[in-house]
């Protein structure tokens, strides 16, 4: 039932939206984990088989920042959500796209991130592929290789495949992604200079973490070179707007995913106010 006044409220948005013509808005997700995804214990398992990544002094507690509110998605709901978009006519675009001197937005256009770099992005990976959606992974630069985390090997493999890697800090530490304008430009350049080599290409948009910045901050990323960075403030993002604190949606649920896209459709359709049901 839910689903049919969803429908019926996003026909009377798009029967709204010209084709196309001038949209400059889209809706970015966030998300972090999927639970119970298939191999979900595989790197937690490791101990005793020889094969566990590396426990460098860098790398998070094995488990560490699990317990957020709306950190997790279960794999079938993030697998429902990806469904829904194909069936439904969305398209999954990267940030060098949408950001691009000419970013050919369309209503039904999203970018879908995710956050940190967990094992189980993997899984997210195979699923997007299936359902032919780019996407987007924020990365701690210092995660890789690290236990629960992925790897650098699947980070290339996954931005080659259309799960664009992009910059989440070196460390995920509040301590230098908030400190000094100099301990920021250290911090961000880091993560910047590592990530550039692990992939082989310039890595020009960053999320900070918890989505905290302070006032230094914007001047700091447009002087290393990010063409846009990003916060969460749960908004549709505007692509001329601040380019140094785009938001994003934090997707915790359906209810949160519907809500997103509403609200996104109802800016592309160049609404001040949507109709939308806040979750
Ligand atoms: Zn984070």
């Amino acid at each position: 039932m839910f689903d049919v006044t969803f429908s019926a409220l996003l026909s009377a948005v798009l029967a709204a939206v010209p084709a196309g013509a001038g949209v400059h808005t889209v809706p970015i997700l966030m998300y972090h984990m999927l639970g119970n995804a298939p191999d979900d214990a595989g790197d937690h398992d490791c101990m005793g088989k020889g094969s566990c990544r590396r426990r460098a002094d860098h790398c998070p507690v094995p488990g560490g920042g699990v317990s957020g509110p709306g950190m997790v998605v279960a794999y079938d709901e993030f697998k429902w959500q990806m469904e829904y978009l194909r069936s439904h006519g969305w398209r999954g675009r990267t940030l060098d796209e949408i950001f691009s001197a000419r970013p050919d937005l369309r209503p039904r256009d999203v970018v879908i991130t995710f956050d940190d770099g967990y094992a189980d992005n993997f899984e997210a990976f195979g699923l997007l592929r299936e359902h032919e959606m780019k996407a987007v992974l924020f990365m701690v630069s210092d995660n890789a290789d690290c236990q629960g985390r992925l790897s650098a090997e699947q980070l290339r493999e996954m931005d080659a495949g259309g799960f664009r890697v992009e910059d989440h800090s070196k460390t995920h530490n509040d301590r230098f992604t908030l400190g000094t304008e100099a301990e920021q430009t250290e911090e961000y350049g880091a993560s910047k200079k590592a990530l550039e080599a692990l992939l082989g290409r310039p890595v020009e948009f960053a999320a900070y973490p918890y989505g905290k910045y302070n006032v230094a901050t914007p001047a700091v990323m447009r002087s290393l070179g990010y063409k846009a960075s990003f916060i969460i403030g749960g908004r549709v993002a505007d692509v001329d707007g601040d380019r140094q604190l785009v938001p994003r949606f934090r997707v915790s649920d359906r209810a949160g995913f519907l809500y997103a896209l509403c609200e996104g459709l109802s800016a592309a359709a160049g609404k001040k106010a949507s109709n939308c049901a806040a979750p």
